[in-house]
């Protein structure tokens, strides 16, 4: 029934991508079974002939407003149905290793959602990256997602790598064992992305290397 009004809700949100993965996987599984994770589309699929920080900034602004309306939406239903559930945050919370405590991106490949590319980031084969994640923590079993466990980039794809001003993409193949570190520089693409917080009040998104792919477009 909690499966059913969930996919209810998703229902009313035919563009967004959604699916349930088994925690297993993660420290999270002794207090939540599974993950519901969610990709919304941004307002607009920026190609890097069309891109501009604004309306790349617009983009990711028109699909929190949807991701935000669907999280509200999920709560009323699990409160309804009393089911114990976390929403785990964004933001990383270790300065160091730069993670956040429950990563969207490993649920959206655990959920069968897309894997991750060249970029470091989810690729999904009908946006490509140009979506925004959300996951919600939940005490029950559903029916799961099919794992995807290697990358689908095309072996002589590079636009990503290519496109990154601070070459800090080393062009490797992802695949479920992968290191971050060998995909990306993620120390210095924080850095960079950091400098716009006197100007965004946050960090930028991946925007160049998002732009260039070609999935989605
Ligand atoms: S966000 Fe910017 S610095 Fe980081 S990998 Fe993408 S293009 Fe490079
Ligand atoms: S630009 Fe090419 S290599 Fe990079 S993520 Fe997209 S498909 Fe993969």
């Amino acid at each position: 029934m909690i499966e059913k009004n969930i996919r209810d809700i998703f229902s009313q949100y035919p563009e967004v991508l959604y699916g349930f993965a088994d925690t297993s996987y993660s420290a999270y599984a002794g207090d939540y079974q599974s993950a519901l994770v969610f990709a919304v589309p941004y307002g607009e699929q920026l190609t890097v002939e069309t891109y501009s920080e604004e309306r790349f900034e617009k983009g990711i602004q028109d699909a929190k407003r949807i991701l935000e309306k669907i999280l509200a939406q999920l709560k009323e239903t699990l409160d309804e149905h009393a089911v114990a559930y976390y929403i785990p945050p964004v933001a990383q919370d270790d300065e160091e290793e730069l993670k956040a405590p429950f990563s969207f991106k490993f649920a959206a490949v655990h959920a069968g959602l897309g894997w991750i590319g060249k970029n470091d980031v989810v690729i999904t084969g009908k946006y490509g990256p140009r979506v925004r994640l959300s996951a919600v923590l939940i005490n029950e079993r559903f029916v799961y997602g099919e794992k995807i466990i290697r990358n689908h980039c095309p072996e002589d794809c590079h636009k990503c790598v290519d496109a990154c001003p601070h070459k800090a993409l080393h062009g490797v193949p992802w695949n479920i064992d992968s290191f971050r570190s060998e995909i990306i520089d993620y120390r210095l693409c924080n850095e960079k992305r950091s400098l716009y917080l006197k100007t965004h009040g946050r960090k930028n998104a991946c925007g160049l290397c998002m732009a260039a792919c070609p999935f989605g477009t």
